[in-house]
């Protein structure tokens, strides 16, 4: 099946005045004065274009804070009025969008963990059906392109042509920095089947803190990434949802003006093809050198295992069956046998390197 949807370009439908879309608000909607005293301070930063609040939120378990509901949707109508900022929901089921359109809310989103079931979404996009509104859709919770995409196809089968994609990390078992891994080779590949689709990063929930969200945003807008999605809470400590990762209006507004906008010469229309082609092998090989170094990473999680456990480093029934599957997998994939040889010798190689050097270290202690 080929790719295709129909997108109408964000500079058809909002002004971002040159600067990348900003999209901020607190996560949770929790009372009238926390909402407009946070929209109040954003519509102060220049960049933020749309307001975002969770009305109704998906908690892992029963009994936390689910949202505010309905009235919540008041207030964002009074922050439109107030400030002229668009403002924008996340819906999870057809009642959610009969209240958002209700209350003319501007934009809707859908949060990651409805996009990883095609039934919800099915029922969303039909509810949707011969209305002209916005619609943002997250990643799906787990790393698959394929639930993402068919999310995007969906609402855009039901007549949605304002659509924006946002990438949120993904759900990954590994220990890693972050409260969802990036794996930005995803988002990556996502804008090159649509060059057309919008593109933007949370960076907030990627993170899961405060300390790491400019270096994230910096790394989304250095991909090309279309606009970010930050939360921001008048008062971040008493939050009741997402309180580690949100930051003040103000320190939002310093982050904004410390992301450096690498201007691309006549990138928009790109002189050659040749260049564009070179711009996706540069990005490619940014994120296989991430691949390589989380692997050597988990290499040496396990070479101080071994190292504890007095386990001999080179075990050859296991690389053998490592061998066999990867040959298998990488000849579908098109690739070279001898190619694919060579390459998983020199990772090997560099392995027990490490291995080897974690060994001597705790023998030499
Ligand atoms: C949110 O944006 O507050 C939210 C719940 O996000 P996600 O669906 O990405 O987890
Ligand atoms: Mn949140």
């Amino acid at each position: 099946m080929g790719y295709y949807l129909d997108i109408l370009p964000l500079s058809g439908w909002i002004d971002t005045q040159g600067f990348p879309l900003v999209i901020s608000g607190p996560c949770s909607a929790e009372t009238e004065e926390q909402v407009l005293a946070t929209a109040r301070k954003l519509a102060e930063v220049s960049q933020v274009k749309i307001f975002r609040a969770g009305i109704w939120k998906p908690r892992t378990r029963p009994g936390g804070f689910e949202g505010v509901g309905e009235k919540g949707l008041v207030w964002l109508n009074n922050v439109k009025k107030e400030t002229g900022l668009l403002t924008s929901v996340e819906v999870a089921n057809p009642l959610h969008i009969d209240q958002a359109l209700k209350h003319k809310v501007d934009i809707l989103w859908i949060g990651a963990r409805t996009v990883v079931n095609p039934f919800s979404i099915h029922e969303l996009a039909s509810a949707l059906k011969g209305v002209d509104i916005p619609v943002m859709i997250k990643n799906p919770v787990n790393p698959d392109i394929d639930l993402w995409i068919g999310a995007l196809e969906r609402f855009n089968k039901a007549g949605i042509s304002k659509l924006i994609a946002i990438h949120r990390g993904f759900y990954f078992f590994e220990k890693n920095p972050y409260r969802n891994a990036p794996m930005w080779e995803i988002p990556i590949e996502l804008k090159r089947i649509f060059p057309e689709l919008p593109v933007i990063c949370d960076p907030s929930h990627i993170c899961g803190r405060r300390d790491t969200l400019k270096e994230v945003a910096q790394k989304a807008l250095d991909l090309e990434m279309n606009g970010l999605m930050l939360e921001s809470h008048i008062n971040p400590d008493i939050a009741l949802t997402d309180g580690n990762q949100q930051v003040t209006p103000g320190n939002l507004k310093k982050l904004l003006s410390s992301l450096v906008i690498r201007k691309r010469e006549g990138n928009v229309e790109f002189e050659t093809k040749l260049e564009e082609l070179r711009t996706e092998i540069d990005k490619l090989d940014a994120e296989l050198l991430n691949i390589i170094a989380r692997r050597m990473y988990v290499i040496d999680e396990i070479g101080k295992y071994k190292s504890n456990n007095n386990i001999t480093i080179l075990q050859l029934e296991r690389w053998n069956k490592v061998v066999i599957n990867r040959l298998r997998t990488g000849i579908k994939s098109g690739l070279n046998k001898k190619f694919l040889q060579q390459l998983l010798e020199v990772v090997h190689e560099e392995s027990i390197r490490r291995q080897t050097e974690i060994f001597n270290r705790k023998n030499n202690r």
